[in-house]
């Protein structure tokens, strides 16, 4: 018989998962126990547990307190970190514009444009962006600064925003913005990131705010979204939060995320064709 191999052995996998970056939500979360905040230890003791592990659901790893006797899943706290980096991606201030050419100082050193005597001004584009020639190598390179350039039409971006937020069908504003399907769903992408440029311009902002004590409204919203294809009718579940300063305010915004597709599929899956508006 073949032996396991000692990376997929039941024995080396640590009883909960381990904190990562300082983030470890596998404890209580019921803010009356004793345990609450206390996570789990990775060692069991026999008689003086916080926790044990629940085997009851299979395939699904949870705990259950001994205080209190509630449950919860166990969760990746590498995945959490992962996740929140993602989501909190587009905070992220863009690339300097520097030489494009991966053999040169320039571009290694990543010195941005505008840096004295690394680059001279070299013209415009066709469509009137800058040029610049790099010093050291000699190559050239644009950088584009206009979100529309490449758009045909783009005076219907507005329209076609409008009646997103309005809720209109997808297959009506195609009708009446008079644009190809194919069309809609890049300006929905383009509109997508226009809005998180937009967020993270005022959000970058948080940190430099004299606030002294933060609190914080958050609403929760749930969407179900209709399936693709008849053949495949299970509806993805989306789960909206949005918080907002001072609890006394509603907040106006939502930023759906999956929080559960009964059919197991990725959002990206979900999305990836054109959702039904019947
Ligand atoms: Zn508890
Ligand atoms: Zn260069």
């Amino acid at each position: 018989m073949q032996k396991k191999s000692s990376a997929t052995s039941p024995q080396n996998h640590p009883r909960i998962p381990p904190e990562f970056d300082g983030i470890q939500v596998n404890h209580c979360k019921s803010p009356v126990c004793p345990n609450y905040g206390v996570a789990a230890g990775q060692s069991s003791v026999r008689g003086s547990n916080s926790y044990i592990l629940d085997s009851r659901n299979i395939g699904i790893s949870s705990c259950i307190c001994t205080s209190c006797g509630v449950g919860f899943p166990l969760k990746s706290n590498l995945g959490i970190t992962e996740e929140v980096e993602r989501m909190a991606s587009y905070l992220q201030r863009p690339n300097a514009v520097c030489c494009r050419n991966a053999a040169c100082a320039n571009h290694t050193n990543q010195v941005p444009v505008g840096t004295v005597g690394a680059y001279a001004s070299f013209g415009k584009t066709a469509i009137g962006n800058s040029r610049w020639r790099c010093s050291v190598c000699g190559k050239t390179f644009s950088q584009n600064t206009k979100p529309t350039a490449r758009q045909r039409e783009h005076h219907k971006n507005k329209t076609i925003f409008k009646l997103l937020v309005n809720k209109m069908p997808v297959r009506r504003i195609i009708e009446v913005a008079d644009i190809h399907p194919k069309t809609f769903y890049q300006r929905l992408d383009f509109l997508h990131r226009q809005c998180q440029v937009f967020a993270a311009h005022r959000e970058r902002a948080l940190a430099s705010l004299p606030i002294s004590r933060l609190y914080l409204g958050v609403d929760r919203q749930d969407y179900l979204v209709n399936w693709l294809v008849r053949k495949d009718s299970c509806r993805s579940w989306l789960t909206s939060t949005c918080p907002k300063r001072s609890a006394a305010c509603r907040p106006s915004g939502h930023s759906p995320t999956p929080r559960k597709l009964k059919s197991g599929r990725s959002l990206q899956q979900s999305f990836g064709g054109p959702l039904s508006d019947s």
